[in-house]
């Protein structure tokens, strides 16, 4: 079987690779089994050198690391540059920082009581397409700098980048076998979660997609970490700054051509300013250029996959046909989707309900501050969301309302290497990224002397 790599923006086949036999991937599991042995006993010291030796790979080759993901997955040149300088200063921070969020922590008992983290075999990595880089090195630099390691399996149409990450881990030092890409299948998925030397699976992508995995990893009775889909809510309260409001609505929506988890999905304006709200979101949205990402000046390339454009269309159509209002956009072409806005869309609107990853931005309105918190409240994701007050306090206030693993005010939701980040309801469970994120695959053991 063999998995084709095609262009979005091109649609040219450019690359071909081949999926594993079972005996095959069979080796590559006795060879994490094998590198484990000796990684897990390796300093702290040793492995951050070569996690910052891995950041300066990753920075040196970050123009050829960059076109490599547009050409797979067609996001424009500039955010494929900026993603892999991201994952690169995700394993500085894992350098600097693992040990001390690794050490011992003593217990207030009459006898010594202690807890240590050890690690424990190989993390298996499902990812997906959408931040070939980014999502991989936010949970192998951590895990790797725990003396754990790891088997990724990427999605098909980003298998250039995966097998670049592992090229970059072994360029950077690191023994072979600490960093695998494995060219699989779903239905050898099932083996390699059953495979002793996996401790755990973490997994980002759709819902779907995590049910399934989460299920085979509870059958096998490997721990699990799940970073699904969402549908964000961005709330624009009556004494927003409106001009910034519509500017990072216009980012947080149509960033990565509205391909990410955490994009504002829902924006809930209040009656009282949604007009003017919507005037001034349009009016960014119309500037967009979306065309080839590798030319200067376009904001937007194609969908990543011709499939994934048919479905955006078939969504954007039945949401007119309940009711939505289209203000910009609506045009497809193959893969290439023109940046769209749609308003007056109510909750039980498909563009309400379903996860919409692509660039169509949708307007809910609200009538006042509750009715916007429980509009948020009323959906099945809880990843993350976006309020915009003047008000802090009352920002504050309202966060502590919102159903999400993170709250933004005033700014454009984004995930950080130093602050926890993961979803809640059907948007997962488990933290990646902080000292939370390290710890999630580790057997933290207690000792007791007396
Ligand atoms: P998927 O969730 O299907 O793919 C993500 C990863 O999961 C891929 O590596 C995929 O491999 C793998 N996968 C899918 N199903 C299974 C399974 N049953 N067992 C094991 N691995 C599996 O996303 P798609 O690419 O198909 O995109 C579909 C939708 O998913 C999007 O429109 C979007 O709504 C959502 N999505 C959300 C993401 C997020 O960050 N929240 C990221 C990507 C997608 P393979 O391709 O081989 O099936």
């Amino acid at each position: 079987m063999i998995f084709k790599s095609i262009n979005p923006f091109s649609r040219a086949i450019i690359a071909e690779h081949e999926v594993l036999t079972n005996a095959k991937l069979n080796q590559k599991l006795k060879i994490s089994e094998s590198a484990f042995k000796n990684w897990r006993n390796t300093s702290f010291q040793e492995r951050a050198d070569k996690m910052k030796k891995l950041a300066h790979v990753l920075r040196a080759n970050k123009d050829g690391l960059g076109l490599l993901i547009t050409n797979e997955m067609g996001k424009i040149l500039s955010e494929g540059i900026s993603e892999v300088e991201k994952s690169a200063g995700n394993c500085d921070f894992y350098a600097e920082n693992a040990e001390k969020m690794l050490k011992e922590q003593q217990y207030d008992t009459p006898f010594r009581s202690l807890s240590v983290y050890d690690p424990m075999g190989a993390v298996f990595a499902i990812m997906p397409w959408n931040y070939p880089f980014w999502q991989v090195l936010r949970y192998a630099a951590p895990a790797i700098m725990a003396g754990n390691v790891t088997l990724l399996k990427h999605a098909p149409n980003v298998i250039g980048c995966a097998k670049a990450i592992e090229n970059a881990f072994l360029e950077a030092g690191f023994p072979e076998g600490v960093f695998q890409q494995i060219t699989i299948d779903i239905a050898q998925v099932e083996s390699v979660i059953a495979s002793d030397i996996v401790c755990g699976v973490t997994l980002t992508g759709s819902e779907m997609a995590g049910s399934s995995v989460a299920s085979l990893a509870g059958k096998h009775i490997k721990k699990s970490v799940m970073e699904l889909g969402g549908s964000d809510a961005f709330i624009v309260l009556n004494d927003a700054n409106l001009e910034k409001a519509a500017t990072v609505a216009t980012q947080s929506r149509m960033l990565n051509a509205g391909q990410a988890c955490i994009c504002a999905k829902r924006i809930i304006v209040a009656e009282k300013v949604a007009d003017e709200f919507a005037a001034l979101f349009a009016q960014k949205i119309n500037a967009l250029q979306q065309g080839n990402p590798l030319q200067n000046g376009i904001n937007m390339g194609p969908l990543a996959r011709l499939d994934l454009a048919e479905k955006l269309s078939n969504q954007l159509g039945k949401a007119l046909q309940q009711g939505a209002k289209l203000i910009v956009g609506g045009m497809r072409e193959d893969c290439n989707f023109q940046p769209t806005l749609i308003d007056f869309v109510d909750s039980n609107n498909i563009a309400f309900q379903e996860e919409i990853f692509g660039p169509l931005a949708t307007i809910i309105r609200a009538k006042d501050e509750n009715d916007a918190v429980a509009i948020a409240n009323n959906h099945r994701y809880g990843l993350a969301s976006a309020i915009w007050t003047e008000d802090r306090e009352k920002g504050y206030r309202l966060a502590r309302k919102i159903e999400a693993g993170n709250v933004f005010i005033n700014s454009l939701v984004r995930s950080d290497s130093r602050i926890p980040f993961g979803g809640i309801k059907k948007s997962g469970y488990g933290r990646e990224l902080s000292d939370i994120g390290i710890k999630e695959f580790m057997n933290m053991k207690s000792i007791i002397i007396e």
